[in-house]
């Protein structure tokens, strides 16, 4: 069974932590032993993995990719966005993490975050867990 979530987002760029809401999922899953994939079907949006615990470490990491990649650049593409595209294409679509004891397994500093770059709006993430059957 595949899960799905719904993130409001409300600002144009912004990190959503969303780690208590896949260890819901996991937790109502059952699975114990395996892996969650994490995934999102949005072409200005993606996923990271990074510290939980200052959020200017965020901030910065959102800074930088301004930094690199202005909304206002010269692109060819006309919707005037390109900059979400390029930061989406950055960070990825998907994390896959793994399930430990019926637990999320990461790191103590780490949490996940749906990484929005053309908000505000309303965003899915979908969330698979697979047992593992092998030894
Ligand atoms: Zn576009």
């Amino acid at each position: 069974m595949t899960h799905s979530i719904d993130i409001r987002t409300s600002r144009r760029s912004e990190f959503v932590d969303i780690t208590g809401k896949i260890k819901k999922i996991i937790r109502d899953s059952g699975v114990a032993e395996g892996i969650c994939h994490i995934f999102t079907p949005h072409t200005t949006a993606g996923l990271t993995i990074n510290e939980n615990a200052d959020p200017s470490v965020r901030k910065d990491i959102l800074n930088v990719l301004n930094c690199l990649v202005p909304q206002g650049g010269d692109y060819e593409h006309s919707e005037g966005n390109s900059d979400a595209h390029i930061k989406s294409s950055l960070v990825g679509a998907e994390k896959t993490v793994f399930i430990k004891g019926g637990q999320l397994k990461l790191g103590t500093w780490q949490g996940i975050f749906f990484c929005e770059f053309d908000g505000p709006r309303t965003r899915e993430v979908w969330i698979k867990c697979i047992e593992n059957r092998g030894s």
